[in-house]
This record gives structure tokens, C-alpha cells and sequence, in this order.
């Protein structure tokens, strides 16, 4: 009988196996390039309202070529800021205000943003298993193509700081969770939801690029990626120290120079890379 205790079992009992056969695996690629899909839903999971912008141009194009895209966010983002003045409360509220404006620079409705409202910088150490069964129910509600999240590694676990460390480990693991029709069974049988199992994946990363193997050409979304990314005043810029909500021109003209000097190139296009991975989330981090 299979069951998660005994594909975990299988695979620890035939790990060379699998480490020889993942080195001899050739790179994933999609079946048709990220530029040509349309008609699919897309969920990107991130630790707070903000993490989406290394993907925003990709998502912009995922959202004018006729695909569903979600963003869910797991915190709040109640602690992202040097400013002395602000409370949580009100820093939770205008980050979300700045995801929302950002959002729509993206073409993306304000009902396809999810927040699942933790705190900020604890994610680690919230249950578990409550975060996996939230993240699971949105899995099986929204029953996404493909889903985005911070990478959990390859071979090795990635550093990343604290929230976005957990949030990958998160997501893999609530990706592996939804396939299974017995666990968090109530939402099978009272709330009306199916198991699922996601069959593409796009990991990004903020710093280490090396297992990456897919790049998206975002000519074409570059300035919305820098009007979108533009909208976190309270995170990049002065805002960081001393939150404006009404910077000057001369203020937003710069945080939009910033988001333009954090868009990669390769071969002279911007663009945005990920670790693509197709299968099932049992080897997700292999
Ligand atoms: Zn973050």
C-alpha cells in the first residue's frame, strides 16, 4: 500500500540509486516554453508581500497570455521595516496595500491575492502542520498548474533567511501533502476539495543561481515589473528608515532606478530565472 510513510521509506532504502539516477537525469524542461502557455493556473507561494517581485514579469506575461495567477503570501510582513514609528499593525496594512497596488500593475485582481496573515520573521517557528493543512486547502481549492516558491534546494538545502527558508520547506511540503487523499481528510469530505497533485514547478531564488535552468525573456514586461516593483515605499528607497506614503517625484523615480538595476540579464535581455521541475513532489528537492 503506498502511503507517504513508505515513499519516504523507499526512497531511504534505495538513495544511491536515486542520487546516480538525479545525476544522470537530463534538464527539465517545460513542454511548451513559459512565453507560450495560456489557460493555466499559476499560484506563487512567498514568505511576504514583496517576495513575488523577483518573479513580477513572468507573472505579467502569465497574466496577459490568458493563464490564472495567485500570489499567496504567508505573513504579514508586520516587521519588515527600520522605521521607529511604525506599529505592526499599521506596517502589516500598508504592505498589503503596496502588494495590492503592485498587483494591478500585473493585471492581477485583487481576489488573487491571499494572505495567510502569520507574523512576520516567525515563520519557522509557527505549528507546522496548521501552516501545511492552510497551504494544502489553498492547493486543492485552487488546483494550480504550476507553482512557484522560494527553492528548497537541489542536493542541498539553500540559505536563506529565516521566513523565506521556511516558506520553501513549506511549500514543498504542502505540495507533497495535497496528493494525499487520507491526510487532512476534512477538507475531502466536508469542505468539498480534491486531492491534488501539482505537476509543474518554478523555484526562484534571491542570490544563488547556479542550479537554475530556465530563463524567462521579460523584454516585453520589463517597465510593468518596474512600476509594480516601485510600489514597495516602505521597503526599498527612504521608506525603509523613514516611511512616506507620498514620495516625491524625484523619490519615485528613484525606487524605480532600483528595481531596474535588480533585473538580471543574460545574452542582454532581462529576464528572470527558476529551477524548473516537473513530477511528482516527492523528490521535489532533487
Ligand atoms: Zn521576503
Amino acid at each position: 500500500m503506498k502511503s507517504p510513510g513508505s515513499v519516504l521509506l523507499a526512497l531511504a532504502a534505495c538513495c544511491g540509486v536515486l542520487t546516480l539516477a538525479a545525476a544522470q537525469t537530463p534538464v527539465q524542461k517545460p513542454d511548451l516554453p513559459v512565453e507560450k502557455w495560456t489557460g493555466k493556473t499559476i499560484l506563487l507561494i512567498g514568505a511576504h508581500a514583496d517576495d513575488d517581485a523577483l518573479s513580477h514579469g513572468t507573472l505579467a506575461m502569465l497574466q496577459a497570455h490568458g493563464n490564472q495567477v495567485y500570489v499567496l503570501t504567508l505573513t504579514t510582513g508586520n516587521v519588515g521595516t527600520q522605521d521607529p514609528r511604525l506599529s505592526r499593525l499599521q506596517l502589516a496594512d500598508i504592505r498589503r496595500q503596496e502588494e495590492l497596488a503592485a498587483l494591478k500593475d500585473l493585471g492581477i485582481a485583487p481576489d488573487h491575492y491571499i494572505n495567510l496573515g502569520y507574523d512576520d520573521g516567525m515563520l519557522e517557528f509557527e505549528d507546522h502542520k496548521a501552516v501545511v493543512e492552510n497551504l494544502v486547502y489553498w492547493i486543492r481549492k485552487l488546483r494550480p498548474d504550476v507553482l512557484f516558491a522560494w527553492d528548497p534546494g537541489k542536493v542541498y538545502q539553500r540559505w536563506h533567511k529565516a521566513d523565506h527558508r521556511a516558506a520553501a520547506y513549506l511549500a514543498a511540503d504542502a505540495a507533497r501533502a495535497a496528493m494525499w487523499r487520507l491526510l487532512f481528510q476534512g477538507q475531502i469530505s466536508q469542505q468539498g476539495l480534491k486531492e491534488f497533485t501539482i505537476p509543474e514547478y518554478m523555484f526562484y531564488n534571491d542570490y544563488d543561481f547556479q542550479d537554475e535552468n530556465l530563463w524567462v525573456d521579460i523584454s516585453a514586461f520589463e517597465e510593468q515589473r518596474v512600476r509594480a516593483g516601485s510600489h514597495y515605499i516602505s521597503q526599498f528607497g527612504p521608506g525603509w528608515k523613514n516611511y512616506n506614503p507620498n514620495p516625491s517625484e524625484e523619490e519615485l523615480k528613484a525606487m524605480k532606478a532600483l528595481v531596474r538595476k535588480g533585473i538580471r540579464t543574460r545574452d542582454g535581455k532581462p529576464i528572470e530565472g527558476f529551477r524548473y521541475y516537473r513530477g511528482l513532489p516527492d523528490a521535489i528537492g532533487k
